[in-house]
């Protein structure tokens, strides 16, 4: 139980210092994203001057203490401001008071310890930060690229101001490779973050477009376009062997159901006869909207004869089908022409032919499957 509190507590803690960090710019239509990076980074870095001014105070003296915390304070403000200013303006102070800290740092304690990698972050933060802007990116990576061979020729061979013993400067070469990665990983987690997810967004937009752009709205089926374009692949990926079957479909008389029960309730029928469809294909099976109240019904890896035995089971559940208009109960039928594709013919040809095979049908009297 009390373990529950105590658990409670830290996550209501840790959710307060995620709201606090992840709080919003004050200014209007700008990402926070960059202003959330930078406060961690800020975070990251005061952690890192607390730490080497600990470890620094037990070897030097005073006076080093005292420029970690002036660096400190610096960035906490830096910290404070970036809840109000814009977020290209906290980088910008952001860039300027880390190249003065790592000038600084070279300045006092020489190039081991590897201070001057913190480049490497601002360089990547830069490039994440701001969407095009691609002539400020490369005049700034060369101007970081120029600084580190500057501050190379000055620092690499010259005594610094408080030289350290060699295990110390390993220490701090450490550190600084633990904070600089640390660094660099959260740049590049959460921008790379954004970007896979907008990606993912995209994808699932593209796939929801593609769906309405091949699904016919009143009765959800596939439209004439899908059914084209499914046929077409069938024929570019089928075997010399396979075969499929092609079905046009009309209902008998719907004009009279139109004008007896009136539009609306026709549309019903057609919903009514399409869920059908839904319910009885199984598989690769596919039923699309032909036309107004004309479907195709195609059957892969099918033979007429398989087909046939498929087509006469839509048209007895077709036929069994009552839509309902108050106390009257309205049934339709339905006529069929049926074709075997067999990759000699072509597709046009073939639905032509079962488009013949339907109006054959209607002449003979309707409600019946022309194979
Ligand atoms: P047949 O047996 O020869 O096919 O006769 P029919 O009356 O079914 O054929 P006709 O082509 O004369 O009429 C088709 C009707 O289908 C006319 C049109 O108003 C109706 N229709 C087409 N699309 C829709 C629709 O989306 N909703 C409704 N309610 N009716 C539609
Ligand atoms: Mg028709
Ligand atoms: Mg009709």
């Amino acid at each position: 139980m009390d373990s529950k509190v105590s658990e409670t507590k830290s996550g209501n803690f840790l959710k307060k210092i995620a709201d606090f960090i992840g709080k919003d710019v004050k200014a209007k239509n700008e990402t926070k994203k960059l202003t959330v990076v930078i406060r961690i980074l800020l975070i990251s870095v005061m952690v890192y001057f607390s730490i080497n001014g600990i470890f620094n105070n037990i070897k030097l003296d005073l006076m080093v203490i005292l420029f970690y915390t002036v660096f400190f304070a610096v960035f906490a403000g830096l910290f404070a401001i970036s809840y109000s200013c814009r977020p290209m303006v906290t980088l910008g102070v952001f860039n300027l008071g880390m190249i003065i800290w790592i000038c600084v740092i070279l300045h006092l304690f020489g190039w081991n310890i590897g201070v001057q990698h913190f480049l490497m972050v601002l360089l990547v933060l830069f490039f994440f930060s701001s969407y095009k802007q691609y002539t400020r990116k490369i005049i700034y990576a060369i101007f970081l690229c120029a600084l580190r061979i500057l501050l190379f020729y000055i620092y690499h061979y010259r005594e610094p101001l408080w030289p350290l013993a060699t295990a110390d400067e390993n220490v701090l070469q450490i550190i600084n490779t633990i904070t600089i990665f640390w660094c660099l990983s959260v740049v590049v987690f959460i921008f790379s973050n954004n970007s896979q997810e907008l990606e993912r967004k995209l994808m699932d937009y593209n796939k929801q477009l593609e769906e309405l752009a091949n699904t016919d709205v009143l009765t959800g089926l596939s439209n004439r376009r899908k059914a084209l374009d499914y046929m077409e692949a069938l024929i570019n990926k089928a075997s010399d062997y396979a075969a499929f079957s092609i079905c046009i479909c009309d209902i008998d008389f719907f004009k009279k159901v139109n004008d007896t029960y009136g539009h609306d309730f026709g549309d019903e029928v057609l919903k009514g006869i399409s869920q059908i469809f839904k319910d009885e294909l199984k598989g690769r099976d596919l039923a699309a909207r032909w036309g107004g109240e004309e479907f195709l019904l195609l059957f892969p890896d099918c033979n007429g004869d398989d087909a046939f035995l498929k087509v006469s089971h839509l048209r007895n559940k077709i036929k069994a089908m009552k839509i309902k208009k108050g106390e009257i109960e309205v049934g339709v039928t339905m006529t069929f022409g049926l074709t075997e594709y067999d990759f000699s013919n072509d597709l046009s040809a073939s639905i032509k032919e079962a488009d013949e095979k339907l109006y054959l049908g209607k002449e003979q009297g309707r409600d019946r499957i022309v194979y």
